[in-house]
């Protein structure tokens, strides 16, 4: 579901609406650009309330998960997309989750100006996690079979308080202004801390100053006066290696570049350390030719949001298809075109890993019972901007013919 959130520009104080994803506000008056920094915890929004005396509210927690599940049990991967709330301080009366009323409204961003107390959670975000998501239900499998690993991928948490207002009539939501409870007691709560406080960070190159590029649901900005690529992290910005693989004069001139996370690993319970080794034991059907056995092991996974099974089919594919690409270059802004945003960060495509090697198993089980001791030991990672050419509805990989559909790609950007 699409949540928007008002937030007005820092620079000019105009009136911006974002999308709950959005990492970079673009102000359309002032044309100022400014990442949104959570500095460290969860993005904290509240439902909007008409209550005349804002200090008499009281805001309850509600958590929100949204991202994909993917389990692998002895019957294969399977996934789930989960985007849900779930109540979090335990107070009887309240519903268990928002339902629909996020998507309904325009949501506010609660900050150091927010007046009101706030009730704390009653239980960890990890057990509300898995009720909420109904984990349980996965981890013992959906025919009772053993489930050795889960992730929960393209992962973003927040919090949405749901305003109350406690009268002497009784506990009301401030959203509605329907009677909860006949009698509100001695709520508690704190007022906003200050580690909540989100943070604004002007969006120009730690290296050269320059106008850094980048769309609001990007988590890579590039500059392109010094050709760097920044993560946003949650305290700042990090650079991270950027490249792109050139296509070679037989192949089309490239009409948009997509991202992939190349993340170089080592799998020691697996003996995976070369791209030979992973055709061995994931068991492809290919005939291992010598110099794969001198080719490190990469992962290539999408750096942009996908549905889970096209996010897996993809990235296996890129994966085995590897051995056809040659060297990279390092990325000139202008050497890309259309370059796709990057919209999963690489801390999410390197709990991917496991996925994607039990996708990629042609030999399942033999893989999936090893992977609860098969942690990655993740070497090198880097960006790399990979080319395709235009065919009617898809876009086609240059080197290895592995093709996306436009519309599910334009639809992975709501995801
Ligand atoms: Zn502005
Ligand atoms: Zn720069």
């Amino acid at each position: 579901m699409e949540i928007r959130v008002e937030q007005p520009c820092p620079q000019c104080g105009g009136a911006v609406t974002l999308s709950a994803a959005d990492r970079l506000l673009s102000c359309p008056y002032c044309r100022v650009k400014n990442f949104l920094l959570t500095g460290g915890g969860p993005f904290r929004y509240a439902l909007p309330n008409k209550a005349k005396d804002q200090a008499r509210l009281i805001y309850a927690p509600y958590l929100r998960f949204k991202g994909n599940i993917f389990s692998v049990s002895e019957t294969g991967v399977s996934h789930r997309i989960v985007d849900t709330t779930h109540e979090g301080c335990g107070l009887p009366s309240l519903p268990a989750s928002l339902g629909l009323r996020p998507q309904a409204m325009s949501l506010s961003r609660v900050s150091s100006e927010t007046k009101g107390r706030f009730l704390p959670l009653a239980i960890e975000p990890r057990k509300i996690f898995e009720k909420a998501t109904k984990l349980h239900n996965l981890i013992e499998g959906s025919n009772g079979g053993e489930v050795y690993h889960h992730a929960f991928i393209g992962e973003t948490v927040s919090f949405i308080y749901l305003p109350l207002l406690a009268r002497e009539d009784g506990l009301f939501d401030a959203v509605l202004g329907q009677p909860l409870m006949t009698s509100s007691g001695a709520m508690g709560g704190q007022p906003f801390q200050p580690h909540w406080q989100m943070k604004f960070l002007a969006a120009l190159c730690p290296r050269c100053g320059g106008n850094l590029d980048g769309e609001g649901d990007c988590v890579v900005a590039t500059c392109a006066n010094c050709d760097s690529a920044w993560q946003i992290g949650a305290e700042g910005l990090e650079r991270t290696a950027c490249k792109i693989l050139p296509v070679s004069k037989d192949q089309a001139e490239p009409a948009m570049h997509l991202p992939f996370w190349k993340i170089q690993v080592k799998l020691h319970s697996l003996q995976i350390s070369t791209f030979a080794d992973f055709v061995e034991r994931t068991n492809q059907p290919l005939a291992v030719r010598p110099e794969w056995r001198r080719m490190a092991m990469q992962f290539w996974i999408p750096a942009f949001k996908l549905r889970p099974e096209i996010f897996l089919r993809t990235g296996r594919q890129i994966t085995v298809s590897q051995r056809q690409f040659g060297p990279e270059r390092d990325m000139r802004m202008k050497a890309a075109v259309r370059p796709h945003p990057v919209t999963l960060p690489l801390s999410e495509a390197r709990q991917s890993i496991k996925v994607m090697l039990a996708f990629a198993a042609a030999n399942g089980r033999a893989v999936y019972a090893k992977l609860p001791g098969a942690e990655p030991e993740v070497l090198a990672a880097s960006l790399v901007f990979l080319p395709f050419s235009d065919r009617q509805h898809d876009w086609v990989q240059s080197h290895s013919g592995v093709s996306v559909n436009k519309s599910i790609l334009q639809f992975g950007r709501n995801l």
